[in-house]
Formats: C-alpha cells, sequence, structure tokens
C-alpha cells in the first residue's frame, strides 16, 4: 500500500510556511467560470502572454475540466495581509511568496504520494520572477529558471476564487483585526491532490 501523506500533514505544513488559512475540499466542488478568463484579455492584462502560465500559452477552463476529474481534492491556502501591502513595493514580494507556497506544498505532495499534486497561483510569474529578464526562458524555447519557484495563474483557467473562498467558509471581505485597525485583504492558491 502507498505511503500517502494525511491532509492534515500537508495542512499543517502550509501553516508552518506562513498560510493564514487552509482547507481540504472534494475537486468537484470547484467552480470553473470561463468568463473569468476573458478578463486576461479584456481589459488586457499588461503580463498576457509573457509566460507559459497565462493565456494565451495555458489550456483555459477545458484543461483545467480535465485535471480535475483525474485528481480527488484540493488544498487551498490563503494568506491574509494588510491591503496596503498589496498597493506598495511589497506587493511583488509577496506574490512570489504565494507562488514559492504553493510550489513547495505541491513538490512536498508528490513526494509523499500524490504523483499528480498540481499547483496554482495568482499573478504572472515573468512580472514576480523574471521581471529584469527581456523575456521567458521557457518561452524562448529554454527551461523555466524558477522550476520550484514560479506556478500558473488560476485566472487563465478560469478558477473562481470567489466560490473557493465561499466553500471554504471564509470570509472574502476582511474587516480589520481590531476596531479601527487596518482594512485586510488576502490572495490565495490551491493544489490539485490526487
Ligand atoms: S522562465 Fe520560468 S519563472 Fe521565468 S517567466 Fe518563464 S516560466 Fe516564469
Amino acid at each position: 500500500m502507498k505511503n500517502t501523506a494525511s491532509f492534515e500533514e500537508l495542512q499543517q505544513l502550509a501553516t508552518s510556511l506562513g498560510a493564514s488559512d487552509v482547507a481540504v475540499k472534494m475537486t468537484e466542488e470547484i467552480e470553473i467560470d470561463e468568463k473569468l478568463v476573458n478578463f486576461c484579455k479584456d481589459p488586457r492584462c499588461e503580463n498576457y502572454g509573457l509566460s507559459p502560465g497565462c493565456p494565451p500559452h495555458v489550456g483555459g477552463p477545458e484543461t483545467f475540466r480535465q485535471m480535475l476529474k483525474e485528481r480527488s481534492h484540493v488544498l487551498i491556502v490563503r494568506i491574509v495581509v494588510p491591503s496596503a501591502v498589496l498597493f506598495s513595493e511589497e506587493r511583488r514580494e509577496l506574490m512570489a511568496f504565494l507562488h514559492e507556497l504553493v510550489a513547495t506544498l505541491e513538490l512536498t505532495a508528490i513526494k509523499k504520494g500524490y504523483p499528480k499534486a498540481r499547483a496554482f497561483a495568482g499573478g504572472s510569474c515573468k512580472d514576480l520572477f523574471c521581471f529584469d529578464e527581456a523575456d521567458c526562458n521557457v518561452l524562448s524555447g529554454g527551461g523555466c529558471r524558477n522550476p520550484k519557484r514560479s506556478r500558473p495563474s488560476m485566472s487563465g483557467f478560469g478558477v473562481n476564487v470567489a466560490h473557493l473562498l465561499k466553500i471554504c467558509g471564509w470570509e472574502s471581505n476582511l474587516k480589520p483585526e481590531q476596531e479601527g485597525g487596518e482594512p485586510r485583504s488576502w490572495i490565495a492558491g490551491i493544489v490539485l491532490l490526487g
């Protein structure tokens, strides 16, 4: 019998690495919305087409539905931050951290008995990891410069992140921790498990 890590082990790892919230759900609970993919193109994201993890280089909703069929569960992670961080110079560092977090969870899950584990984050890896390079090395015919850090964005596959939060029972409009405290926001990623 294969030695598969319990979901609890992966959840604990996510928390120890810095996730604020972690949950495991069935893949069939994930909602895909084709309309969300169109937002990458219109209004056009400045990173559209710049990496293999974003449209038009990803398979989109159809590919993602197939991936869901081949996997049973999804690990969902959320990082809660002061809203101001998302509009500051720290944004890039934070989004890169999200990529690294889900990539680490994916690589650990593969080692621990989930060979089909696949992680997805948010934002373009070209902007986060290769912003000072002229081009993505993969799109130029080479290998990824950051294979253990960067992962595709959920947007290009139409993953409805608002729905993900709902099924986890997580508020999307976060209140400040204390009365009169800093507004808070969040970023999220997923790891498909199977
Ligand atoms: S080389 Fe890797 S990290 Fe850099 S843009 Fe391409 S896919 Fe993303």
